[in-house]
């Protein structure tokens, strides 16, 4: 591609409409399906040279159909970023944002625009020589404070030996017993996994219970007795901790109205902090119904994809909490922007996790620097053992919180050895 692309636009929205900061260079994308094989990985290289004795190289992320997004970004999108300034995020995103809606913008085509948002504030913030979170306006907050989802450190890998499968979402296995298989503990020794949390510093722990019932008997029917065996674990806890811990339930979007009413009845003995995605996300009118009736907290979360989506749940009243995923939702641009909505409406926001490093760790910059955010997810099994095969500094959780990310841009960088040029899931598209 020529250097001929950078035209003189006057609207922020045409082609490259400003020239005032770093050029991107080249976008690279890698699917780490050895690893992680949801992931699609990106950077972003810039003309900036050097700052703080770092190259400026913008890093994101995002997760599910990772082939379809590093297409969308370099058979589409790479035509507006390369040869343009790498610091007008916002033109980029409305830019892309206006040219996706021509074809219905939801999916693919916002975990794209997730992934650059990403990587163009890390840029900003290296080239600043700060955190993001400093450029958004924070701190509102010193630590973030972080629950533990109850994801083995087999969630979200490839089955060892099936290289040809990477599970459904929301199917992972219940894992098997060892350490950090907080899916396996969590149902065959829940009272010591929750002790092991608490020793640690969680104040909360959420749980995937519903998974085995939605898996054996679909999402409309759900047995007293098999309700009552998934919540076994809970009432556990409660007997021998009593509220020591805050318990949250995942219900991974699988049941409809009957069967999640259900399940919210059974589960009020329990006094969740909140309970998420009982109910598939497919109808707002049936999530506010659900939400009235529920008679525990409800959180909808990460499956809306898009501010309408958002704005749809808080005008009918459907959620306690609303929970976004910034590597889907359209980056830490969007995601700041949907927990600032949802403010208006006094909810608070919730930052999802399980989805890779990145979305870890923009997701703190949002935390650090939002004030309605409440609690930023974390999976301690991932955290501990696939996230340093993919980064080059890990998160620092103590006491239930995350400390703030100080190093400028993201707070981490990708592993420069991931975008090995041999990898079959390795493009790069660069300017001529
Ligand atoms: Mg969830």
């Amino acid at each position: 591609m020529s250097n001929e692309f950078i035209s003189r636009a006057s609207s922020p929205l045409q082609e490259h409409a400003y020239q005032r900061g770093p050029r991107i260079t080249a976008v690279e994308t890698l699917i780490p399906d050895d690893i992680m094989p949801g992931l699609m990985l990106l950077r972003l290289h810039t003309d900036a040279g050097t700052v703080g004795g770092e190259p400026v190289i913008g890093h994101g992320e995002t997760y599910y159909i990772p082939h379809a997004v590093a297409s969308m970004i370099h058979d589409w999108m790479a035509r507006r970023l390369l040869g343009s300034d790498a610091m007008a995020i916002e033109s980029h995103w409305r830019f892309l944002y206006e040219r996706c809606t021509a074809f219905g913008v939801r999916g693919c085509e916002l975990r794209a625009i997730s992934a650059i948002d990403l990587a163009l504030w890390d840029i900003a913030g290296q080239i600043c020589q700060q955190p993001i979170w400093r450029l958004l306006g924070g701190p509102v907050r010193d630590r973030i404070p972080v629950y533990n989802s109850c994801g083995g450190p087999g969630y979200g890998r490839r089955p060892a030996g099936d290289l040809n499968s990477q599970g459904w979402p929301g199917h992972g296995s219940l894992g098997k017993p060892g350490l950090l298989e907080d899916n396996w503990n969590s149902v065959h020794q829940p009272v010591e996994l929750a002790e092991e949390l608490l020793a640690e510093g969680y104040k909360a722990m959420k749980f995937w219970s519903l998974d085995r019932i939605y898996a054996e008997s679909g999402g409309h029917r759900v047995g007293w007795e098999d309700l009552e065996e998934a919540l076994r674990p809970m009432h556990q806890i409660r007997e021998k901790l009593d509220m020591k811990i805050e318990i949250m339930l995942d219900g991974h979007g699988f049941f409809s109205l009957p069967a999640a009413l259900r399940i919210a009845e059974a589960m009020r003995e329990i006094k969740p902090l909140w309970m998420e995605d009982v109910i598939r996300p497919d109808n707002v009118d049936t999530i506010a119904d659900f939400r009235d009736r529920a008679g525990v907290p409800i959180a909808v979360s990460e499956m809306l994809i898009s501010r309408e989506d958002y704005r749809l749940v808080l005008e009918r009243g459907g959620a306690d909490y609303i929970m976004t995923d910034p590597t889907w939702v359209g980056g830490i641009s969007e995601s700041r922007r949907v927990a600032e909505f949802a403010q208006a409406y006094n909810i608070p926001t919730l930052m999802h996790d399980c989805t890779g490093p990145l979305t870890l760790f923009s997701g703190l910059q949002i935390s650090a620097s939002v004030p309605n955010i409440t609690y930023q997810e974390s999976v301690r099994a991932h955290i501990r053992t696939f996230y340093p095969m993919l980064i080059d500094e890990n998160v620092n959780i103590t006491d239930g919180h995350a400390a703030l990310p100080e190093r400028p841009g993201l707070g981490t960088r990708l592993l420069p050895e991931l975008f090995d040029e041999e990898h079959p899931n390795y493009r790069i598209t660069k300017l001529n």
